[in-house]
């Protein structure tokens, strides 16, 4: 597995240290999920390993440049998902909770003029939720 993660983070142009294969591992041990930074850096203490935080923040802004992840800035804090797949995001605003939706569960028509020399690489929706307040 680490073999193939390094492998991975090649192919995305990210030179593959011990720390940044070990990170993209426990990322992807845990399958298709949202993870703040102090989340993952909980999880490497758990693992008994020492990392900064500082080091974990570096690397998943790293990943999700390369396109390994995908950032998602909501509510106060910024996520980082690790579902491949096209899809939008729900969130709870009393929870907090971030879900995914299928990109299917959504039809936009329309796209705005795009600025010359640009291109469409893709559009995200937040959809928010809340209880209703009886
Ligand atoms: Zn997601």
């Amino acid at each position: 597995m680490p073999e193939s993660l390094s492998v991975e983070l090649q192919a995305s142009g990210i030179r593959p240290t011990r720390q940044r294969v070990l990170l993209l591992g426990l990322i992807r041990q845990g399958g298709a999920r949202h993870l703040s930074a102090e989340q993952l850096y909980r999880e490497v203490g758990q693992q008994g390993l020492r990392l900064s935080l500082a080091t974990v923040y570096n690397a998943l802004n790293l990943f999700s440049g390369a396109g390994l992840l995908r950032r998602v800035d909501v509510g106060e804090r910024t996520w980082f998902c690790s579902n491949p797949d096209d899809h939008h995001h729900m969130f709870d605003e009393a929870t907090s909770e971030l879900t995914d939706i299928p990109a299917s569960s959504l039809r936009l028509e329309g796209t705005p003029d795009l600025p010359d020399g640009t291109e469409h690489v893709r559009t995200d929706v937040i959809v928010r939720v809340r209880k209703f307040k009886l």
